[in-house]
């Protein structure tokens, strides 16, 4: 049997890390999944890391494949070069300020390129999700805060210290709701979705409990004036921050993903384009799209960071 190249791909995130083996071509070709623990500090999660790695290179040996090196996506500020997080990271204690790359490196025997998870999202919409072939976009993640990742002329905007795409930072209320950065009125604040969350249970007109996003999407279909109120007043929310980056980047697409995304679908990013053709804006609605990748965004995009600290030629 001959032997193929392959890289390693890993995805940390605030309960669980996700490998996987991704073929030249962006295929995953195996994946493991261990839980993050981000309670017990940053060196057991880096204990973790390193035998998820070891497991995979394993695996890969196996399967007669030799690894070109490793892309790890995370959450926080990123040096990319030096491979280092900046800052505290919220969620995980211990992992702020730390050579991540080179620590992950030393004990698995492979480059290991480091980039934040938002921009490896970002990437990996760009190479083969809702991105594909477009060299100017914005992926917009809608979770538990949001994220961004910027493209500009075919390349990630990493800024002068990492910090390039912190869209959910963007202050949209002066005196507005306080946001986990310590500043209040950002978009995250407002938006996001716990924020979301508190809306529907502060309003909530009953019976019964309070419905997650999902359900309130079938709600608002089935003319539930309570539910399509809600919805559109998300979908304003979300429009006010995207329409602020319309200005701002120019881009030929928007992708929006993460969890409010995945629950809200199509019902959702709908109410979100009518927010935003109510605004002063030339932007098509229908460049407004939700993403495709799902969960795997983040592994497919570490896969590219790595395949080109590899120095893969790479189409996109
Ligand atoms: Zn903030």
């Amino acid at each position: 049997m001959r032997r193929s190249k392959a890289v390693l791909a890993l995805d940390l995130g605030g309960t669980k890390i996700l490998g996987a083996v991704v073929g030249p071509d962006g295929a995953i070709l195996h994946t493991e999944q261990v839980p993050t623990k981000a309670n017990e500090g940053g060196d057991a999660v880096m204990s973790r890391l390193a035998a998820l790695t070891q497991q995979l290179q394993a695996h890969a040996e196996q399967e007669r494949q030799d690894i070109l090196a490793v892309g790890l996506a995370t959450p926080g500020l990123v040096d990319s070069q030096a491979g280092r997080t900046i800052g505290p990271v919220s969620n995980l204690p211990g992992w702020g300020d730390r050579a991540i790359g080179p620590e992950l490196s030393s004990q698995g025997n492979l480059p290991v390129q480091v980039v934040n998870d938002a921009n490896a999202a970002a990437l990996g919409e760009g190479w083969l999700g809702a991105a594909r072939g477009c060299q100017n976009y914005l992926m917009v993640t809608i979770g538990t805060g949001i994220g961004g990742g910027i493209v500009a002329d075919g390349r990630l905007v990493a800024g002068a210290h990492g910090g390039a795409g912190e869209v959910g930072h963007m202050v949209l209320e002066r005196n507005g709701p306080r946001c986990p950065c310590g500043w209040y009125g950002c978009w995250e604040a407002l938006a996001a979705g716990p924020a979301l969350e508190a809306r529907l249970r502060a309003s909530w007109p009953g019976p019964g409990s309070v419905p997650k996003l999902d359900a309130l999407c079938q709600l608002a279909k089935g003319s539930h004036q309570w539910a399509q109120a809600q919805l559109r007043e998300e979908a304003e929310l979300l429009a006010l921050g995207v329409g602020s980056l319309l200005n701002l980047l120019d881009p030929e697409l928007i992708l929006l993903g993460g969890g409010v995304m995945a629950a809200g679908g199509e019902t959702l990013l709908g109410e979100v384009q009518a927010a935003l053709k109510r605004q002063p804006t030339t932007f098509p609605p229908g460049q407004l799209v939700l993403a495709k990748l799902g969960q795997q965004a983040g592994v497919i995009g570490a896969a590219y960071a790595a395949l080109e600290r590899a120095g893969a030629k790479l189409k996109r």
